[in-house]
């Protein structure tokens, strides 16, 4: 037989709790949160539950569950071992009585849900007993796609349709209009005043969709466009809304270069237009990424705009190549750097690298390793320093090799993106295998 969903008002109603042990102790909460006048009954109970018997929150009877107990409750919550919670459903039952008895299923007249509590808004979910664990990772997935802010917005769209319901007009036009309303995503404007959009600069991490943050997800999830660059992966574009405009913006997309100008034009033309534009890019957006240039030009347009930041390449290369960015051993640096120049930059300083004392991290070394190399080397960093190069870190193609910074000119150019980290620890091998791994070997499943 099906279970029968609802929502039930406790507030001012006698609900009964037997123990008052932790698992009682998880249970209270709720109840009081619904409002209900709570009696425990146990012989021990523990500080928190005393606490609230202290402050009057609760009623509790030191002592043994009794039938008598049951009089006049509407429902009773049994957290008890089960011989005594066997004999609290049946006199429920008698008494007609709902009765909870936690992990329990037998002896349940009623569940308690897996519960996504967002104020007003609570989605309830229920696997009749077969699955909690099931329950709770619907709850999960509920959780990342309605935010907290939707604690905030199903109180404006109560207002919202107060207000609707207080004004004459056509009863279809209203239902049409509840309907638009409750299609909106939040925003912080409320219901139906959203006139400025919001772009929210994403960073999508290296490559593995496990990687980007929940709060990219999530964001990603309300998108109305989205402009992404050649970094990101289709496995990344795959959980954007099916309802979502998606524009590639990359610099190497399709016969033409997107030039900065054109896609900043297009981040404040969008965001003008009132719509939630999500500007997705690889790694960190913060790191190598035009992030400033975008910003100063929805700045100068108005339009406001947050930052979620992302795991960055450097992060996704040193767990690929199962290093770490800094070691104690080594140094006390850590620095990004890019091969690739702005017209009219000064080179790196190579000199102030090779004297760094710690780790480099070379983002877009764009087939000029070798070059890299040798400057490195010229400047004083020795030729057995340990290098590794990765190319698509985290992806199903990923590839590590782990070399020298003299051997980096000899090496096969990997595929691109490819990022260089000079100066870490060598990965050791495993205990059982006796062979230091040689330079220049290639893994390319990790
Ligand atoms: N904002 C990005 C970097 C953009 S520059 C970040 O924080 O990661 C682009 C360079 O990043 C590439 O040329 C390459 O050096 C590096 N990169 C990006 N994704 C990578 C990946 N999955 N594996 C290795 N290198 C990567």
């Amino acid at each position: 037989m099906s279970l029968f969903p609802m929502f039930v008002k406790l507030e001012g109603r006698p609900v009964l709790l037997v123990g008052a042990g932790p698992v009682a102790e998880s249970k209270v909460g709720g109840l009081i949160a619904a409002g209900a006048a709570v009696t425990v009954v146990a012989p021990a109970a523990t500080p928190a539950i005393v606490r609230l018997a202290d402050e009057g929150t609760l009623l509790w009877h030191r002592r043994e569950f009794q039938p008598s107990d049951l009089n006049g409750m509407t429902l009773v919550v049994a957290a008890v071992p089960r011989d005594v919670a066997c004999a609290i459903y049946e006199e429920a039952s008698i008494r007609g009585v709902l009765c909870n008895s936690v992990d329990d299923i037998e002896n349940c007249d009623f569940y308690y849900p897996a519960v996504v509590h967002r104020g007003d808004l609570q989605i309830a979910i229920s696997t009749a007993g077969h699955s909690p664990a099931l329950a709770q990772r619907l709850r999960i997935q509920l959780e990342q796609q309605f935010g907290p802010e939707y604690a905030e917005w199903i109180q404006q769209l109560g207002a919202a349709r107060r207000a609707l319901f207080a004004t004459e007009m056509d009863p279809d036009e209203r239902k049409q209009r509840l309907h638009e309303l409750a299609h909106e995503q939040p925003g912080p404007e409320g219901p139906g005043l959203r006139t400025t959009g919001h772009v929210y600069l994403v960073g999508a991490g290296p490559g593995d969709p496990e990687l980007l943050t929940l709060k990219a997800l999530r964001i990603l999830g309300q998108a109305d466009v989205v402009l992404h660059d050649d970094l990101l992966t289709p496995d990344i574009l795959e959980l954007i809304p099916s309802a979502a405009r998606i524009e590639c913006v990359g610099k190497r997309h399709g016969e033409r270069q997107m030039t900065q100008h054109e896609i900043n034009r297009r981040l404040c033309e969008y965001g003008g237009a009132g719509q939630r534009v999500v500007r997705l890019k690889g790694g960190d957006g913060a790191i190598f990424g035009r992030a400033s240039e975008e910003m100063d030009a929805l700045r100068a347009a108005r339009i406001p705009f947050s930052i979620v930041p992302g795991v960055t390449a450097a992060s996704g290369a040193a767990a690929a190549a199962a290093v770490s960015l800094t070691d104690r051993r080594l140094g006390s640096a850590l620095v990004f750097l890019t091969a690739q120049r702005c017209k009219g930059n000064p080179p790196p300083n190579w000199k102030a690298v090779a004297e760094l004392g710690g780790t480099a991290a070379i983002y877009m070394p764009g087939g000029h390793e070798g070059e890299l190399a040798r400057h490195l080397m010229e400047a004083g960093l020795p030729g057995d320093t340990v290098c590794v190069v990765v190319a698509n870190a985290s992806r199903p193609e990923e590839q590590v090799v782990e070399t020298t910074l003299a051997g980096i000119p000899g090496l096969t150019r990997l595929p691109a993106p490819a990022l260089l980290l000079i100066g870490v620890m060598p990965a050791k091998p495993a205990p059982a295998e006796a062979s230091v791994p040689s330079a220049g070997k290639v893994s390319s499943d990790h």
